[in-house]
Parts: C-alpha cells; sequence; structure tokens
C-alpha cells in the first residue's frame, strides 16, 4: 500500500508515540490493571482517537484507511491501549449517524479528547453469537424508556462513561425487527457492573452490566424504533479491518524483537538466525502478517471508495487473532526459555490477541458472513 504524505505524518506520529510511551510499559499497565486516562487524554491531544471522526467535532476527517494506520501503530506499542481509538471510531460513527444532535455535540468531542470511554453492548447471558435473539427488555413509558436486563462479556464495562445498548423493544419472535439501539451515561440511576478475571486485556477489562429500571429519555435511542439492530450493525465491518491491524501491530512488534534477538543470541558458535530452523518461521510470520494487513487495508480502501467490504472484513477479522496468535507464539518460542517468562511480553500478546478470537464476533461466525457473502442465506445453517 501506497501511503500519501498526510497518512505518512500521521504514521510517524503514531509511532514514535507508541514505541516510546507505550511500549515500555505495556506489561506494567497491565500488572496494574488500570485504564490510564492521563494517557488516554495524551493520545487525544495528539490527535491519535478518532482521526476520522469530522472536523467540527474535534477529529481530523481522515479516511478508513489512516484510522487502519494508527490501530496498527498503537497497537504495536500496547494492544490494549489501541482498543480505545477504535473503539470510539466505532461508537461516535454510530452517534453521528443515529443519536440526536444534542448527544453527538456532548459526546463525541469528549471520545476523541480522550476524556469518555463508551462500551457498546450487544452480548447476553444466553450468547453472543445470535446477536439479535436478545432479552434485555426497553418498555416505552411516555417520553422515556424503562430498560431492564443484564448486557454481559462487555468491553469496558466497569469503567465505561457510557453505554451503547441494544434492547428489544418488539416481541421476541420480530427478531433483528424487533430491537432498538439506546444511548444511555453510566451515571443513570439503575446500572451496575461487575469485572471479570480475564486471561488478558486486564486495563480495558471486561465485565456485566445490569439495567433495573433504568429510566432513559425517548431522545436517547438511536435510530428508528424497531430498526436499533440493522441499522446499527453496519459498523462492525469497520471495526472488523481495524482489530486484525491491531493484531498485526502486535505481531509485528514480537516479530521485530525476535530478529533482533536472533541476530543476538548465538548456539553452536553462530548467532541463531544463521540457522534456517530459526529464520524460516519468522520470515513465514512475516508473509503471513503482511497478507493479513493487505487485507485489512484493501477492506478499508473499499470502505473508502463507498464499496462493499463485509467479506473481506470478515476474512481479516478471523485471520487477523489467529495469524497473530500462531506467529507470537513462535516469536516467543525463538527466544528459548527466556520467552516462558512473563518479563517479556509476548505471553502478553498472545492473551490479548487471543481476546478477539471471540470478542467482536467468532471465526465460526466470520465464515459463516463468507458463506453468506457467496452463497446468501443458503449458508445460514
Ligand atoms: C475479549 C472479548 C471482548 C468482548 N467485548 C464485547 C463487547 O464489548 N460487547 C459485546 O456485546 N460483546 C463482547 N464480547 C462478547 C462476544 O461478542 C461474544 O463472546 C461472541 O459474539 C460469541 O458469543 P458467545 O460467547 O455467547 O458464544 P456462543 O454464541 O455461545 O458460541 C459458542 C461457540 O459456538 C460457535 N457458534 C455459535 N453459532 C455458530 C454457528 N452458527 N456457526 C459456527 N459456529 C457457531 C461460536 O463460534 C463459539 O465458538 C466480547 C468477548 C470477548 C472474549
Amino acid at each position: 500500500m501506497v501511503l500519501t504524505e498526510d497518512q505518512k505524518a500521521l504514521q510517524e506520529s503514531a509511532r514514535r508515540f507508541a514505541r516510546e510511551r507505550l511500549l515500555p510499559d505495556y506489561q506494567k499497565r497491565e500488572k496494574l490493571g488500570v485504564l490510564d486516562r492521563d494517557l488516554l487524554r495524551e493520545m487525544g491531544r495528539l490527535g491519535l482517537i478518532g482521526v476520522d471522526l469530522p472536523e467540527r467535532l474535534g477529529g481530523l476527517g481522515a479516511d478508513a484507511v489512516t484510522t487502519g494506520i494508527i490501530a496498527e501503530e498503537l497497537a504495536y506499542g500496547d494492544f490494549n491501549v489501541s482498543a480505545v481509538p477504535v473503539g470510539v471510531s466505532l461508537n461516535a460513527a454510530i452517534l453521528i449517524r443515529h443519536a440526536q444532535p444534542a448527544v453527538v455535540e456532548e459526546w463525541v468531542p469528549r471520545m476523541i479528547r480522550g476524556e469518555a470511554v463508551v462500551a457498546i453492548c450487544l452480548t447476553e447471558p444466553r450468547g453472543g453469537s445470535d446477536a439479535s435473539n436478545l432479552q434485555l427488555r426497553a418498555r416505552r413509558d411516555g417520553d422515556h424508556y424503562i430498560i431492564n436486563g443484564e448486557k454481559t462479556s462487555i468491553t469496558f464495562a466497569d469503567r465505561a462513561d457510557a453505554y451503547l445498548i441494544f434492547a428489544r423493544t418488539g416481541r421476541p419472535e420480530d427478531g433483528a425487527k424487533g430491537v432498538s439501539a439506546f444511548f444511555i451515561p453510566a451515571e443513570t440511576p439503575g446500572i451496575q457492573r461487575t469485572h471479570f478475571d480475564d486471561v488478558g486485556s486486564a486495563i480495558i477489562g471486561r465485565g456485566s452490566v445490569f439495567f433495573d429500571d433504568v429510566k432513559v429519555p425517548a431522545s436517547h435511542r438511536l435510530g428508528d424504533e424497531g430498526k436499533g439492530f440493522t441499522q446499527v450493525m453496519q459498523g462492525f465491518d469497520y471495526s472488523r479491518a481495524l482489530i486484525a491491524l491491531q493484531c498485526c501491530g502486535a505481531a509485528q512488534a514480537s516479530l521485530d524483537e525476535a530478529w533482533a534477538y536472533a541476530q543476538e543470541r548465538e548456539a553452536f558458535g553462530r548467532p541463531i538466525g544463521q540457522f534456517q530452523g530459526v529464520s524460516f518461521p519468522l520470515a513465514e510470520g512475516e508473509s503471513h502478517i503482511a497478507a493479513v494487513r493487505q487485507l485489512s487495508y484493501h477492506a478499508l480502501a473499499l470502505r473508502d471508495a463507498g464499496q462493499p467490504h463485509t467479506a473481506e472484513a470478515a476474512m481479516v477479522k478471523w485471520m487477523g487473532p489467529k495469524t497473530a496468535f500462531d506467529v507470537i507464539h513462535q516469536c516467543l518460542l525463538t527466544f528459548g526459555h527466556y520467552g516462558w517468562s512473563k518479563d517479556l511480553p509476548h505471553q502478553q500478546r498472545m492473551r490479548d490477541v487471543m481476546g478477539l478470537e471471540i470478542g467482536d464476533g467468532t471465526a465460526g461466525i466470520m465464515k459463516l458472513v463468507i458463506a453468506r457473502h457467496r452463497i446468501g442465506r443458503a449458508a445460514v445453517q
């Protein structure tokens, strides 16, 4: 992919920030398990959050490819921190498209400045893959809705400032057609949240959000009643390609470290990089990551050109985390016994990228999307 001068400048700025500010404390942040709000504000000041959002709201009005470049570069330094701008690009775009102007004016600039984190709540205890088959209830009550139910497995659950939720306003038998979306500030009475003890990504966290008679003004509904699911779900093609690029960034960091080590570590009287048993698996990793990267940027370029990219986004969404996991694993092995230590970042990167083999849709569901793209609803079963 050939970058424009503007893209190169932003890439350079994100790269410097990722390598100087993020990478040195990647593991320290994970041990603390805290989302560093000062760091997010610093990223906001540097223009690294919401680059694709309109300038009038604080963004740079950049394209999807540029947003992908930032996601990849930041993930090189800290996979979990890079999830924040990806979430902002997804959620703020939903607000801009579907929320009342007052909600947009109040929240989107704060998100771009790194001052507000919004969680997107779709999954429920009964399941996430069959996403439209949800039960959390929103009952109309005059000019309000009353929300009751539980969302679970929600990224940022206990640290979000607001929630973008999907609730059933119609009958269960109406499926996706009976679902509406709402925007709910976290301090709204009746909300409780929990925190899960996860395999990775501790700083962004995951948990359940409980809604107990939560009163939401009708003006906080996103899109039309009963159309929230179909309208809002469209943004996921975008975040899927961005997630794949996050995975490429994390894998590239491990690859770079493994190549460096292969040149300095000696065995049998020579640098281990001279053994094809060491260098070829890394060369394969470079190849696989380059392929996922190019397809991810292709999906984003299609998006920028206003062309369909659902299948491409689904392809990289399943390949990205899996390929990155395998490549990082190989890098860990390159370090021999040192790789097995938590002092090195490879084990953490493996755990972090693995989460996205499930989050935002599993490989099984992505393959279903691709199959549907080829043979239509015949591929549903
Ligand atoms: C790190 C992480 C972050 C997450 N963040 C969020 C978030 O912010 N917001 C949110 O709403 N949710 C979030 N989730 C939840 C995630 O979207 C769901 O876990 C996911 O959609 C799968 O749903 P499930 O776990 O209920 O699995 P199930 O739907 O119960 O599926 C179980 C298994 O069956 C497979 N399966 C199910 N149906 C099919 C089929 N038709 N064909 C093939 N295989 C199938 C699945 O692939 C999976 O392997 C997150 C999850 C993780 C791990």
